[in-house]
């Protein structure tokens, strides 16, 4: 009987198009927890391994932090955009137009939260809890400037979005 390696370890290393090996990281969803958490912060509720909005199924639950609200306790973003002063309108729709893509994500993506939106020089620091979130703004950002976003991501799954050479 020949064993086949790796073919009992679902958890092992993955390769996604591109992207950096997945690492442990603090914030990942633990898809190896049982039962039903709700997060003490946002309420959002975990089962069966995955997130959503809306009351938890009957039946047991346990309390915790969600990864998007421990990023946020953390202050510890899984996406950072600078964006540039020249990208900025005189009267800020960039954050209302940040804000629409974040509640418009919201259902699919209940782990993909804008942790804040502040100045950064002449320009913004927009922080997010998921690089998801942080692709899409920045998707809308760069359509709307007509410059192409220059996208990094590192060890731990996160990204940064600027717009410099
Ligand atoms: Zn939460």
């Amino acid at each position: 009987m020949t064993t086949q390696p790796g073919a009992h370890r679902p958890s092992g290393p993955r390769r996604m198009h591109g992207m950096p090996p997945k690492h442990d990281s603090p914030y990942e969803t633990d898809h190896k927890q049982t039962g039903t958490m709700v997060c003490d912060d946002c309420r959002i509720v975990q089962h069966g391994g995955r997130w959503s909005w809306g009351g938890p199924p009957p039946g047991e639950t346990h309390g915790g932090l969600c990864p998007a609200c421990r990023r946020i306790r953390d202050r510890r973003p899984a996406g950072t955009i600078h964006v540039p002063a020249s990208m900025l309108d005189d009267d800020f729709t960039l954050e209302k137009m940040a804000r629409s893509v974040e509640s418009a994500e919201r259902e699919e993506h209940p782990l993909e939260r804008i942790i804040d939106i502040e100045p950064e020089g002449d320009g913004l620091l927009i922080t997010t809890t998921g690089m998801h979130l942080a692709r899409r703004i920045s998707a809308h950002l760069a359509r709307r400037s007509h410059q192409k976003a220059h996208v990094r991501y590192d060890e731990q799954d996160e990204v940064t979005v600027d717009w410099n050479e």
